[in-house]
């Protein structure tokens, strides 16, 4: 086996190890083997990547809007060019199918990259004339400065780009740190941050334990704004840092989406995108429709179809062309999938297909699981309440709008929802009516990227997504002017 491969944060455009010189194993899920070490970085560490953004950031922010969009546009062209490189890194890291990363992670980062650079050639502000009074009000919108973005690991490099690219296109210069999970694809965009002429310091990675080098993130006094994704315990806990000092702060949390199915839907297609709803990227998606609603009259039917579509998928090593299903992203968060299949299990609910983990030849010790299904009587137990993340889904029967309703919005999450009709009429009732920052009609996964994202509840605060980001990444100021 060849030695491990070392992950080094990526600060003032430079390759470097943490001041502390410590190491932490980075596990390759699809056979649970140590494959690199990821530099374990404290507050020294961030203290010398914001010192790198400071310094950086009069220069950036002055760029030509036009030279910055150039250079976020090269950097989507780069991934771009090294898709198959970025693809093979992000499944080794995460375990994901291999078809995923190549149709939906790499080209999504690059896509982030280029709406970016070209959003913000287009981001204007306004005037306000106070007619009569002579006076001519207009509003600047200037960068922050040097910004904190902290990514999960269950779309490593898509995500990580969701926030860095709108940062940087508005002029910030940024400090961040993808998951310790998935540290990979991260530390790979420095190399093309560096060939598309990002100037050093104006972004700076670095890697490590989110207690850690995030907390170091989140509570260094001077980096102005936190931009964060992935659970809702550590949105909290980064809430309560970062409040007192006032930062602004951007926080996309977790969710326990419903997908709701009524007899009059167009079943192939409601069918074909339910089996993706639920499973793709192993059910690690915040927007899959864990919680599945169906109309009574065809829930025996949709119960007896998706049983078997859920049977047919392949799990296995996840660069097998075949692999439906790959592997869960680490060891605990398989135990914790495990512990809600479980619960289900003292909860009243019938497995009707999955629950157990799964040993392909030559990948034994891999994370994988079989996809789940649990019918459930009581919507209110804790397994169809809490966020499971994994491979599972739960089936319900409901009778009427109100009830679906009410069972759907009985979470403390309200990230997404699906629904499926063909009735206009309740397609626009229920989307009032559900309590959610994304309503998908007939659809799922869809996504205009100048659409608001974010959740409402405790999927989180604030919106990512399109202008939205940009004016998250700036500050306002309003200058007021009259004239004689
Ligand atoms: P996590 O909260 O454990 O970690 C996310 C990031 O925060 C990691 O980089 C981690 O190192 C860092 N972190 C952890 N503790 C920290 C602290 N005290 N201070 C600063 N940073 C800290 O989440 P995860 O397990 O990586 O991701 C899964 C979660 O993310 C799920 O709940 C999922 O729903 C959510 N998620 C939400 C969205 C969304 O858009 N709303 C998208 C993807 C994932």
């Amino acid at each position: 086996m060849s030695a491990p491969i070392k992950i080094r944060n990526f600060i003032n455009g430079n390759y470097v190890d943490a001041i502390s010189g410590k190491w932490i194993d980075n596990y390759e899920p699809m056979s649970g083997n140590v494959y690199s070490h990821i530099a374990d970085s404290d507050e020294k560490d961030v203290a010398n990547a914001y010192e790198a953004a400071q310094k950086a950031f009069l220069n950036w922010s002055e760029t030509p809007i036009e030279k910055r969009s150039r250079i976020l546009i090269k950097i989507a062209d780069l991934i771009e060019e090294n898709q198959q490189v970025l693809a093979e890194a992000e499944s080794r890291d995460n375990g994901k199918p291999l078809s995923l990363s190549n149709l939906v992670d790499i080209p999504r980062a690059s896509a982030n990259f280029r709406f970016y650079g070209n959003a913000i050639t287009q981001f204007a502000s306004e005037a306000h004339e106070s007619t009569g009074l002579q006076t001519i009000n207009f509003t600047l919108r200037e960068p922050l400065g040097v910004v904190g973005c902290i990514s999960p690991w269950n779309l490593p490099l898509y995500l990580f780009s969701w926030k860095i690219a709108p940062a940087l296109a508005a002029g910030n210069t940024v400090v961040a740190k993808p998951s310790e999970i998935t540290p990979m694809t991260a530390s790979l965009l420095g190399d093309i941050c560096n060939k598309a002429g990002l100037p050093p310091g104006v972004l700076n990675i670095v890697h490590g334990l989110g207690p850690k080098a995030g907390e170091a993130i989140v509570s260094h006094p001077k980096i102005k704004a936190i931009s964060f994704t992935g659970g809702t315990k550590t949105g909290e806990h980064i809430a309560r840092t970062a409040a007192p000092m006032f930062k602004k702060l951007s926080l996309e949390l977790g969710g326990k989406n419903p997908n709701v199915i009524f007899a009059d839907c167009n079943y192939d297609k409601m069918l074909a995108v339910t089996v993706r709803s639920s499973f793709a990227n192993q059910g690690q998606i915040c927007l899959c429709g864990s919680r599945i609603f169906v109309e009574k009259s065809i829930f025996e039917r949709f119960k007896k179809d998706f049983i078997a579509k859920t049977q047919a998928l392949k799990i296995g090593n996840p660069f097998d062309k075949q692999t439906d299903i790959g592997a869960l992203v680490s060891k605990p968060h398989l135990e914790k999938v495990r512990s809600y299949i479980r619960l289900a299990q003292e909860e009243g609910g019938k497995i009707l297909t999955g629950g157990n983990t799964v040993h392909p030849e030559g990948y034994e010790n891999g994370y994988y699981l079989e996809p789940t299904v649990i019918e459930l009587h009581d919507a209110y137990c804790r397994v169809n309440q809490e966020e499971i993340f994994g491979p599972v889904v739960t089936l319900i029967p409901f009778e009427t709008e109100e009830e679906v309703i009410k069972m759907a919005n009985s979470v403390v999450y309200g990230l997404s929802a699906t629904v499926w009709t063909s009735n206009l009429d309740r397609s626009l009732r229920m989307s009032k009516a559900l309590e959610a920052g994304i309503v998908w009609v007939n659809t799922w996964l869809n996504r205009d990227l100048r659409t608001p994202f974010g959740g409402v509840k405790n999927s989180g605060i604030g919106r990512e997504g399109g202008f939205e980001a940009l004016k998250f990444f700036t500050e306002q100021k309003n200058v007021c002017i009259r004239y004689e």
